[in-house]
């Protein structure tokens, strides 16, 4: 923790400056990054973005089950209510310590946990006591104190957090569906910024994808984008985990255009961040877009100061299942983008590759036995493999026994991925 400034008053404690962790961390308890205040009651725990916004909620000891849960808000206006105990293997399943509960449907094979919509009502019953008190505190309180409890009564309304949501959406042309499995190293923190909209394959089986033509944004647009980004967020920008490049295959754009909006967002990132770590620019890439990226352009890619983070969906490594699938990438384009996301892995230390395949109960064996030979044959420095489980296909016993026996055959990293909006 940095030097931070405390106040209390009749059992409630302010705590403004405090900064967290500068390094996102694989941890099973609440780990808070950069800088934040907080308000802590004797029944909740409050924590707040540098502009003043809501960002936690945890219940205290005697008000939760279990205290080491907790609420935390998307700059879309979800709460994610994050479970750190009771799941045996969530590190194996997901590669966190937690297990992130959605408060709409999302592939629900890792959590059988209801989403506690009651639990989240009377948390924010008491944050609306909080904003509603503000007033009186603000009074009593040394300047400082009282500046921040008027961006708490301020912000934190009800209807200002829904129209703050309701502005992001706006901005960023949400709600954006799916977003890379990449982001779970920076918690989801990102800023979308649409290069391209729609994708290049329409596949049958796909549940996110937009019907649009696949187009790529205008430069001026992508400009306009980051600046409107830099003008919501404000204050809050400098410990954002990074930047995602929407839509569905923003690589389809061209790695110039990829280059060029990466440009446009690095004054995002400068002055006051505390992150030691270089921000990520997430985006999706088809097979077509990977493999069309020539050697100049991964240098360049490489030199950008983020850590760009490439997720591939290659589906399958099995003609029948390609074809099952309607998705029309032959086997040659796939195993070619499968070498080249290993050998970008390999090359770059600043570029990353993942990979995503689908898995469940009604594809052709032909499917899980050639997934077994892949994963039998990876490296440790090989691309990372998410496991999409096909909507109403995938059964959680089944996946999950399937997940367990792949990561015993192979020493690359297979996970599962699961599907957040923002
Ligand atoms: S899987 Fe990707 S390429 Fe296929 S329809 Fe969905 S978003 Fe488009």
């Amino acid at each position: 923790m940095g030097s931070s400034q405390v106040y209390s008053r009749d059992g409630i404690t302010v705590r403004m400056g405090l900064v967290g962790a500068v390094r996102y961390l694989k941890a099973s308890w609440p780990v808070r990054y950069g800088l934040y205040h907080e308000i802590r009651t004797p029944s909740y725990l409050f924590q707040f973005s540098p502009e003043g916004v809501i960002r936690f909620i945890q219940g205290r000891p005697g008000t939760w089950h279990n205290h080491a849960d907790w609420f935390k808000r998307t700059a879309g206006g979800d709460w994610v209510y994050y479970s750190s105990g009771g799941y045996n293997g969530a590190f194996s399943a997901i590669g966190e310590h937690y297990i992130p509960v959605f408060p709409y449907p999302s592939n629900g094979v890792i959590g059988e946990k209801a989403y506690p919509e009651e639990t989240l009502e009377d948390a924010l019953q008491a944050l609306d006591a909080l904003t509603d008190r503000a007033g009186e505190e603000a009074d009593k309180a040394p300047p400082e104190v009282a500046a921040f409890w008027g961006r708490v009564a301020r912000k934190n309304s009800r209807d200002v957090l829904d129209g703050l949501a309701a502005r992001f959406h706006g901005l960023t042309h949400g709600p954006l569906t799916v977003l890379p499995p990449d982001c779970r190293h920076v918690d989801y923190d990102i800023l979308p910024l649409r290069l391209a909209r729609g994708c290049l394959y329409h596949c049958r089986f796909c549940g996110v994808k937009s019907r649009d033509t696949f187009a790529v944004e205008g430069r001026e647009q992508v400009v306009a984008g980051a600046q409107f980004l830099a003008d919501f967020f404000k204050g809050d920008l400098a410990d954002m985990g990074g930047v995602f490049l929407g839509e569905h295959d923003a690589l389809a754009a061209g790695a110039g255009e990829v280059i060029r909006a990466a440009e446009a967002c690095i004054p995002l990132f400068e002055g006051k961040r505390r992150m030691a770590d270089a921000p990520g620019l997430f985006l999706f890439g088809s097979p077509d877009a990977l493999v069309g990226v020539s050697d100049a352009q991964w240098q360049a890619l490489d030199r950008l100061p983020f850590h760009v983070q490439i997720n591939t969906g290659v589906e399958s490594l099995d003609e029948p299942t390609l074809g099952y699938l309607g998705r029309p990438t032959p086997l040659p384009l796939v195993t070619e983008a499968v070498a080249r996301a290993d050998e970008v892995n390999r090359r770059c230390s600043g570029v990353s590759v993942s990979l995503n395949m689908v898995t469940g109960s009604g594809l052709p064996e032909s499917h899980h036995e050639s997934l077994a030979r892949f994963v039998a044959s990876r490296d440790a420095l090989d691309a990372p493999l998410y496991l999409s489980p096909l909507k109403g296909h995938a059964d959680r016993r089944t996946t999950l026994n399937e997940l367990i026996a792949l990561k015993r055959m192979g020493r690359g990293s297979v996970f599962l991925y699961l599907l957040q909006r923002l």
